[in-house]
């Protein structure tokens, strides 16, 4: 009987299974940090718009803020996620798993802040007011299985969550009931939170 390892689905932190792109928006986990933590975020560029190339553009840090009028709110932000799930179901990666991207901005999960530090953030296209798409979700569990393989992640959480007040997403219409039954963590580790 063979003892070797399952091949990993990440190289360097970069799941095999996205479309690379390579965000200049991270920077090192603090020493010891550990990925414990999945955040899931929604949005849209403008709000409540599909399929558009301007998520792209924010996270490479290239978005022209003059093309929408509710782009000049984002002019000079600096953010990113490690992964955008695009309405058809494509992935993409902006960020290492072993680096931190800047998703979460200032937040709190249990008795820990800076959420960057400990989490991967997952960005669903999609606004607070719109069911996501099935292959966002099949997407979604595919990526969530092969993080749960490889990191120790003990908790999946949406942005708001752990930034209550602040921030929606992902928003009602996401549906955790699939991230229960795709991820077998415990009910604990998932929302609602006590
Ligand atoms: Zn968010």
């Amino acid at each position: 009987m063979s003892t070797e390892p399952a091949p990993s689905l990440f190289d360097a932190g970069w799941y095999r299974h996205a479309r690379r792109r390579e965000s200049p928006h991270f920077d090192a986990r603090p020493p010891g940090s550990q990925v414990e933590l999945v955040v899931l975020h929604g949005i849209s560029l403008p709000a409540g718009v599909f399929g558009t190339e301007h998520v792209d553009a924010l996270f490479m840090g290239r978005l022209d803020t003059g093309v929408h009028r509710e782009f000049a709110a984002l002019e000079g932000l600096r953010v990113s996620a490690h992964f955008v799930v695009r309405r058809d179901g494509a992935l993409w990666q902006y960020v290492s798993c072993d680096q931190r991207a800047w998703h979460a901005g200032v937040s709190r999960f249990g008795a820990r802040q800076r959420c960057n530090d400990f989490s991967v953030g997952i960005e669903l296209e999609g606004c607070d007011d719109v069911a996501y798409e099935r292959a966002q979700y099949e997407s979604l569990g595919a990526l969530l299985g092969a993080l749960l393989q490889a990191y120790p992640i003990r908790a999946i959480a949406g942005h708001s969550d752990i930034a209550p007040g602040r921030k929606t997403d992902p928003g009602p219409h996401f549906d955790w009931s699939f991230v229960r039954r795709a991820s077998a963590l415990p009910r604990a580790a998932l929302p609602p939170f006590a």
